[in-house]
């Protein structure tokens, strides 16, 4: 059951799967509302895995989970994968210390409620998501807005964000804002966000955990990130997942999650 999936040929990258939700208007909605509990990368996988399956989305749950909900998988169905992290322990070299740090595995151990049987659910709430617990939980505070430029929609250094009173999607900036922030951008340059901001690998980073965010708690201002990403992606070497390395769409996806899980009402325990 515990079989490890070698990555390259049965999962999708993350960037493959980022595109797929930047695509797709609504799957980032439909992937939080039934797999919330986890992080916002498997919720994608997870979403994707049933489809290409043909299993019905629901609640999501290892064997021994399931058991203790009174359920049971049914016979011959297949675990869904997921991405999870693991602590290791590694000596350094030249003394007898130990260091934990984290590293990533795929696991194939979840099964969605359609594969299995047995006593009735209990119904599923989705907890709240609150802007100013977030930026408590992030140690970010929000600061006046004092630029003297008017079509700046909002702005980000080190720690602090602010945003114009008058912006056109007030949601929409400070999730991206908050991206800078969580991204680490902010330690390298200051960010202010105009209309006219010029295309960076960074902007579009920013606006991908905005879309993220957005569309997972219902935020207006989805279908501006959309578009705004979408352009990046089709610039010059077609619609393709190049078009967003790699890496940064492992941290995109960090990110949102942190900024998700920060402003909620309830403390999630780590799943995956
Ligand atoms: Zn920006």
């Amino acid at each position: 059951m515990e079989n490890q999936v070698n990555q390259s040929a049965a999962i999708p990258k993350w960037s493959a799967l980022l595109i797929e939700a930047v695509t797709k208007p609504g799957l980032i909605m439909k992937a939080y509302s039934v797999f919330h509990p986890y992080s916002v990368g498997n919720q994608i996988l997870a979403l994707v895995q049933c489809q290409l399956r043909g299993l019905q989305p629901g609640p999501i749950n290892t064997f021994p989970k399931w058991k203790d909900l009174g359920r049971f998988v049914k016979r011959g169905e297949r675990a869904l994968t997921l991405c999870m992290p693991i602590s290791c322990k590694r000596r350094k070299e030249d003394s007898d210390e130990e260091h934990t740090y984290t590293s990533f595995v795929y696991k194939a151990r979840w099964f969605v409620l359609n594969q299995t049987d047995g006593q009735e659910l209990e119904p599923i709430t989705i907890p709240e998501w609150d802007a100013t617990r977030a930026l408590t939980a992030l140690n970010i505070e929000r600061i006046p807005f004092d630029h003297t430029d008017g079509n700046v929609q909002g702005f980000a250094r080190k720690r602090q964000i602010a945003i114009n009173p008058l912006a056109q999607l007030p949601a929409k900036t400070l999730l991206h804002e908050l991206g800078h922030v969580i991204l680490g951008h902010t330690t390298e340059a200051e960010f202010a966000d105009a209309d006219t901001t010029p295309r960076s690998l960074r902007e579009v980073e920013a606006e991908s955990v905005a879309l993220l965010c957005c569309e997972s708690l219902g935020l207006e201002g989805a279908e501006f990130c959309r578009g705004y990403i979408q352009n990046w992606v089709r610039r010059g070497n077609g619609f393709d997942a190049e078009a967003i390395p790699e890496k940064s769409a492992q941290k995109i996806f960090r990110a949102a999650d942190q900024i998700i899980r920060a402003g909620r009402s309830e403390i999630d325990p780590v799943t995956a």
